[in-house]
């Protein structure tokens, strides 16, 4: 099937026109910049002209990532972009607007930061017994590191395996424990080897989901796209009415993608978003 093959042109065209998005969401390592090159880290030209131009027609540039903010601004300024995002979520759920006037040059959006961290901490106080079995499993029987974050604000607790394979087997245990506690909120965002430990209802997808709502603006102005599992909340047409995603992007992604027709890029990172944002008629 055409639609399969990825670059393909999808055979209708698409009904929205320039002037209807909103805002372009993208993630940040795989998708905006290739964050595994060795010397190039920065975003492709091509990529930085359209962003710069549809941002002059009033569309709002947001990036959606699980770094931390300190790890987004060094990213950033390796990445050199002429022009700062209009609003980033950090850690896949925090929230946050530019603040010159802030200590960290940002400040949250409106109360979606302080929800989570309610949300977090009274999954911590009911499912503390669930972390506890799970961190066990992983000390004992696993070669990966536990890394415990007691407090909730920000975040959950996170582990690091020593390969994808064992980040398998873990998430196989989360899962059995899961289910065996029905410990329903309790969540995780996984890349990689990497796992952040979260509730389910704050992820990329939420947490793009009420900005869009903060600011008036629908998930059919929305044009979202990623390259690893945890960009999956994100690549669902309740949040995004224009999905796509990066040529190296993970197999997951791009079956998802397709399955709700988005665009699979055949370019890498900022050149495919460029490719896909152009397929989409934003390409002036
Ligand atoms: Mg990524």
């Amino acid at each position: 099937m055409a639609d399969n093959i990825p670059g393909s042109r999808k055979t209708s065209t698409p009904a929205l026109v320039p002037s209807t998005l909103g805002i372009v969401c993208v993630d940040f390592d795989g998708t905006l910049v290739d964050s595994q090159h060795p010397t190039d880290q920065s975003v492709h030209p091509s990529l930085v002209r359209l962003i710069e131009r549809l941002r002059s027609e009033g569309v709002l540039w947001v990036i959606n990532t699980g770094r931390t903010l300190e790890g987004l601004k060094i990213g950033l300024e390796i990445a050199a972009l002429p022009f700062t995002p209009d609003y980033v979520i950090t850690e896949e759920t925090s929230l946050l607007v530019p603040a010159p006037d802030h200590p960290d040059g940002w400040d949250t959006h409106g109360d979606w930061n302080l929800q989570r961290d309610l949300a977090f901490r009274s999954l911590l106080a009911e499912s503390g017994h669930v972390f506890e079995e799970i961190r066990t499993f992983v000390t004992r029987q696993t070669q990966a590191r536990y890394l415990a974050r007691t407090d909730g604000t920000g975040g959950l607790d996170e582990i690091i395996a020593a390969s994808e394979a064992e980040m398998e087997r873990i998430c196989h245990r989360i899962e059995e424990v899961r289910r065996a506690h029905g410990a329903d909120p309790l969540g995780y965002q996984r890349n990689t080897i990497y796992l952040r430990f979260g509730h389910r209802g704050f992820q990329k997808g939420s947490t793009l989901a009420r900005l869009g709502t903060s600011l008036g603006i629908p998930a059919e102005r929305i044009f979202a796209a990623g390259d690893n599992l945890n960009d999956l909340p994100m690549l669902d047409p309740e949040v995004a009415g224009w999905l796509a995603c990066p040529g190296n992007s993970h197999p997951l992604v791009r079956e998802t993608v397709q399955r709700h027709g988005g665009y699979t890029a055949r370019s890498h990172t900022g050149e495919g978003l460029t490719e896909a944002l152009r397929f989409f008629g934003f390409g002036g």
